[in-house]
């Protein structure tokens, strides 16, 4: 069985918003409760979460995530990236983990006994990014990233992120699934997209257009696609409804998932708008197949 579960559904300023609270979303239904953008995706036993957004410490909590395989990168806005210091708690649980693997009580009061630290390997959490993102995450966290994984030291202070880069087009495999990040165009910053297992889960993040090299990458009729909207007209850096449901139509997916909706984008306004196969996300929706 493979799972995706929507864990933020919300646009960068979240819904309702400081600015415009509630906008066009009825506040009645709590489907238009949006937190920020970051997708938790299952497939064969392997865990990944696509960015890391302000709120996902909490979207952890709430889905019981205590384990990923990696972490995939779109780009490299706040709204998609900022939460990635929260992830630290990840490792702390694998510290823990490989503490009581080798029959030592770690875990005391929170405090590490660190005498036993060179039985243990690399607990770095692998994360995936194109050169761009890769940039700004070394910039804006370095204390995060700067160098690898040190045994001799308090595991809560030191860098435990590994970033790996990737290439637009060019596929690479976490255990046995493959991923091909693709071109998303014309967004404020450079974004990719990934398509996985050629096709059978494709998740869009910010865009304005794609490349054909997109629809190139899309072998399979996917079982589930993921697209973001923001706000029904096209905006700067942003596809706007007409846009997105031309793409769907054209990927033609067995399911579409519309997230990443701002205050302008009610719940059953979009839905009414779509056809069956297309609903517009919720926070903590699951799709599984
Ligand atoms: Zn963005």
């Amino acid at each position: 069985m493979s799972k995706v579960i929507i864990l933020g559904a919300g646009a960068a300023p979240g819904v309702p918003s400081l600015s415009c609270g509630w906008g066009n979303c009825n506040p009645e239904n709590k489907k238009n409760i949006r937190t920020r953008t970051d997708t938790y995706v299952e497939i064969n036993d392997t865990k990944f979460l696509i960015d890391t957004s302000p709120d996902i410490r909490q979207h952890l909590i709430d889905n019981k995530i205590r384990y990923i395989d990696a972490v995939l990168y779109t780009h490299a806005h706040a709204d998609h990236l900022h939460g990635i210091d929260d992830l630290r708690e990840i490792t702390r649980i694998r510290l823990h983990d490989a503490y009581m693997e080798h029959g030592e009580t770690a875990y005391h009061h929170g405090i590490y006994n660190f005498e036993g630290l060179d039985k243990i390997g690399d607990l770095s959490i692998q994360c995936y990014a194109a050169k761009e993102t890769a940039k700004s995450i070394r910039r804006s966290f370095p204390y995060l990233v700067n160098s690898v994984f040190s045994k001799k030291k308090n595991v809560f202070y030191t860098p435990s992120f590994k970033i790996n880069e990737v290439k637009r087009n060019h596929s690479f495999y976490i255990n046995d699934i493959k991923i091909t990040p693709i071109k998303l165009l014309d967004h404020s910053v450079p974004s990719i997209g990934f398509v996985f297992n050629d096709g059978e889960y494709v998740h869009i993040a910010d865009f304005k257009t794609l490349p054909s090299s997109v629809f190139k990458q899309i072998k399979v009729r996917p079982k589930l696609l993921v697209i973001p909207l923001t706000t029904p007209f096209e905006q700067r850096g942003h596809a706007g409804f007409k846009t997105v449901m031309k793409i769907i139509e054209k990927i033609n997916p067995e399911r579409a998932v519309i997230n990443h909706m701002a205050t302008e984008c009610d719940y059953d306004e979009i839905n009414a708008q779509t056809p069956d196969f297309v609903e517009p996300a919720f926070d903590g929706m699951k799709i599984e197949w």
